[in-house]
């Protein structure tokens, strides 16, 4: 059931997360949105709630650990609990190891690994104290199949993976009846390009994206789904992309 769940949502000023939100709150979830752009959280908000959905929104840097503590308080203030946990922040800066972009390495790490376990820690105590909660993380494909350019990328991408695996296992033999869920998105028509410094790996992902790209409401059906299976039944994991990409 998506009615009435309260669904928290990083990354949620554009894409994936955007998309999700409005989906969700069209089939009655109460949505709580985090990322850093204010103006855009603002007017996503105000869509929902226009459209007789329910929706809040904190401004949130998921790497730093207070911010995602804040945002999931703003849901049990706002709603009186939290039932998901989308984990869905990320940016994709990717170049060849070779160019040495350290900074962009650890800027990747940051947002894309430490901001998933922010996040975890931020709602995984309530979904233990309630012996139920959904953690649903939005890995990639780069992180089933390696391409040169996307190595640390894709390293973070896996280990979102391992992650929600073992969160799940763990919650299981602690008697917390976690659900965790990896959703495996191919090229989807977002923002996410935006942050590429290397022109040569831009103008390659460009091109395939120009080519394949789907809209992004794909990722906010798979999601749906996996909240709506019952709260016996953990859909694990969900590759989603164009029928002709490679
Ligand atoms: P977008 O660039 O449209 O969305 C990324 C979202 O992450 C934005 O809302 C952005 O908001 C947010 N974000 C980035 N950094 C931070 C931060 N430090 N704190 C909080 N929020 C942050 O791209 P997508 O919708 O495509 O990306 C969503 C997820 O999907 C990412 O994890 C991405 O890796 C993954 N993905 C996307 C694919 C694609 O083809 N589009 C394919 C596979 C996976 P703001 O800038 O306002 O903070």
């Amino acid at each position: 059931m998506i009615e009435n769940k309260v669904v928290v949502i990083t990354g949620a000023s554009s894409g994936i997360g955007s998309e999700t939100a409005k989906l969700l709150a069209s089939h009655g979830a109460k949505v709580v949105l985090g990322a850093r752009r204010e103006e855009k959280l603002q007017a996503l908000t105000a869509t929902i709630n226009n459209a007789g959905g329910q929706a809040v929104y904190r401004v949130t840097d998921v790497t730093k650990p207070e911010d995602n503590q804040a945002l999931v308080q703003l849901a049990k203030d706002t709603f009186g609990g939290i039932d998901v946990m989308f984990l869905n922040a990320g940016l994709m800066p990717n170049s060849p190891l070779s160019a040495l972009k350290v900074e962009e390495w650890n800027r990747i790490v940051d947002v894309n690994l430490k901001g998933v376990l922010n996040g975890i820690a931020a709602a995984l105590p309530t979904f233990k104290t309630q012996k139920s909660g959904h953690f649903i993380a939005t890995s990639s494909v780069a992180g089933l199949k390696a391409y040169p350019g996307g190595a640390v990328y894709g390293a973070t991408k896996w280990a979102v993976r391992d992650l929600m695996e073992v969160l799940r296992m763990e919650a299981a033999q602690e008697g917390s009846h976690i659900r965790t869920a990896t959703i495996y998105p191919a090229a989807i028509k977002t923002e996410l390009l935006r942050t590429i410094t290397d022109q040569g790996v831009a103008t390659d992902m460009k091109h395939t994206y120009d080519t394949y790209e789907i809209t992004a409401d794909r990722i906010a059906k798979v999601v749906a789904f996996a909240i709506d299976m019952p709260e016996d039944t953990n859909f694990n994991e969900f590759t989603v992309g164009p029928t002709d990409q490679p």
